[in-house]
């Protein structure tokens, strides 16, 4: 199963997959951080399709083509901002990951990478993500023989180095 979990240092629009996964906003319309990211990878396509999906709630996902990225398919998930940890961050940034799982089954798609969604702007403490995220891609990979590989690109080395130590925790 762990042979299927991958944890690398990189820029997530430089990955080949079925599908990478985009920290996006619930408006859909691009912002900062890896959403913004993708959308300048992607090209004005990205944007166009994505207003015709309109909003997206927190904790869920929505699914568009990747146009120019290499990846074929762009998964947004809306994580939830920080807001002390008593509002339902864990579970709504573990709806993300299993949303974005459900799209892919739907989809019949078996290799996606993900980020660190909600740890940049939205403020969710990394070392209590990771944990949250690593367990949800355990489960999907438990559920799922389907899945191929589940890759997730952490930007920072300091990032990478959480994640590994709430793998190997
Ligand atoms: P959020 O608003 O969900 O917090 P951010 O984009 O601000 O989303 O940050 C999510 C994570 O994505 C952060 O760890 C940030 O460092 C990382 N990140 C930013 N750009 C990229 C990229 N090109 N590839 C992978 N991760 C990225």
């Amino acid at each position: 199963m762990t042979e299927r979990l991958e944890l690398i240092q990189g820029d997530i629009t430089h990955v080949t997959a079925d599908a990478i996964v985009n920290a996006a906003n619930s408006s859909l319309g691009g912002g900062g951080g890896v959403d913004g990211a993708i959308h300048r990878a992607a090209g004005r396509e990205l944007l166009a399709e994505c207003l015709t999906l309109g909003r997206c709630p927190t904790g869920q996902a929505r699914i568009t083509k990747g146009y120019r990225l290499p990846a074929a398919h762009v998964i947004h998930a809306v994580g939830p901002v920080w807001q002390g940890g008593r509002n339902g961050e864990d579970e709504l940034l573990a709806s993300c990951y299993r949303n974005a799982f459900a799209l892919m089954e739907k989809h019949g798609l078996r290799t996606v990478a993900f980020p660190s969604i909600s740890t940049g702007v939205y403020g969710f403490p990394i070392e209590r993500a990771a944990p949250i995220a690593l367990r949800e891609i355990r489960a999907a990979l438990e559920r799922r023989p389907e899945l191929e590989r589940v890759t997730v690109v952490l930007f920072s080395e300091k990032d990478l180095k959480v994640y590994q130590q709430a793998l190997g925790a």
